[in-house]
């Protein structure tokens, strides 16, 4: 293990600062444990000794969760892990609104190309011992979404966190071994374990409900293939969302329209009215056949401005 025969030697940060880096450390598999910051910042597992986010507008290499922040949520292969920015710096309570921008941007940029990011974890979160002061590298994960959320009244970034197969271990996997007194696994046992399982027949019937045409834009895809839509989750699927994988909370959309609902640029108020960026762009088509539940939509719309955003318009992008 690294934790032994490793001499702590001060690297000077390089001219154009620390070196960027992204996914798998050469000989430092998932499950490795590091005594403190300095030595998994010295593996190149994460490049920051202060900030939980190592990352620049371009990119986001690595996130850290440690136990500073109660934000941060574990659940199977998920983590939900919470942008930076707008703290006090000692009491850790949310004064300003945090914005996408430097890290928090470079997440969500890893989200659009699915480059995946590195988390390391204080044991301390894993165990809620605080005596545990080490820190655990749980491997590669995936920004599978982000959205806007509020804390102590100001908005926050939510990104969802997924652990890559085969280049993670889980955090709950690895929680419950650290709790029995085990060493850290060094591989995924199990890829079974609080996956969310999605329901295909559920997206198979919504797009033979609408014969695969968008219900904001009304596009119908022909391919070589045959006809194309994609079956979009209103409130998404696991934590911190939780959204049910039902028929009420999916919509029928063309790729176009999917992924501007993912990314927040697409809302549906609750008389249908379709927003894009804020601006009506008309009427969600639903079939007197589709219950819809329109509070996921209600949800949706949320999560894409924050609450306390409505009436300022869609992301903030300074
Ligand atoms: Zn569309």
């Amino acid at each position: 293990m690294r934790r032994f025969g490793h001499d702590l030697v001060e690297l000077p940060l390089s001219a154009g600062g620390p070196s960027v880096v992204y996914g798998k450390i050469p000989d430092c598999p998932a499950g490795t444990v590091f005594k403190n910051r300095r030595e998994a910042y010295d593996a190149g597992v994460h490049r920051t000794t202060q900030a939980g986010i190592a990352g620049q507008a371009e990119g986001t290499q690595s996130v850290c969760l440690s136990d500073g922040y109660s934000d941060d949520e574990i659940q199977g292969d998920l983590i939900t892990y919470t942008g930076f920015g707008g703290r006090d710096a000692n009491t850790g309570r949310h004064i300003a609104d945090q914005k996408l921008e430097q890290g928090n941007l470079g997440l969500v940029e890893n989200y659009k190309l699915g480059r995946p990011v590195r988390v390391l974890v204080k044991e301390s979160v894993l165990t809620g011992r605080r005596a545990d002061t080490e820190y655990i590298y749980l491997g590669l994960f995936v920004v599978a979404g982000w959205s806007w959320g509020m804390r102590d009244g100001f908005k926050v970034l939510v990104y969802q966190l997924r652990a890559v197969a085969g280049d993670s271990i889980t955090a709950d996997e690895t929680a419950e071994t650290l709790t029995r007194g085990e060493e850290t696994p060094t591989q995924r046992r199990s890829s079974t374990v609080n996956r969310i399982v999605r329901n295909y027949e559920v997206a198979a019937s919504v797009k033979r409900l609408y014969d695969n045409t968008c219900q904001i834009c009304s596009t119908r895809l022909e391919t070589a293939a045959g006809p194309y839509s994609e079956g979009a989750h209103i409130r998404p699927l696991g934590i911190p969302h939780n959204g049910p994988d039902t028929l009420d909370n999916i919509l029928c959309l063309c790729p176009n329209c999917h992924v501007l609902l993912d990314g927040h640029a697409l809302t549906v108020q609750p008389d249908g009215t379709v927003l894009k960026r804020g601006e009506p762009a008309g009427t969600l088509t639903v079939s007197t056949a589709h219950n819809l539940n329109f509070s996921n939509l209600a949800y949706q719309l949320e999560i894409s401005t924050g609450v306390s955003n409505l009436g300022r318009g869609g992301v903030d992008s300074t």
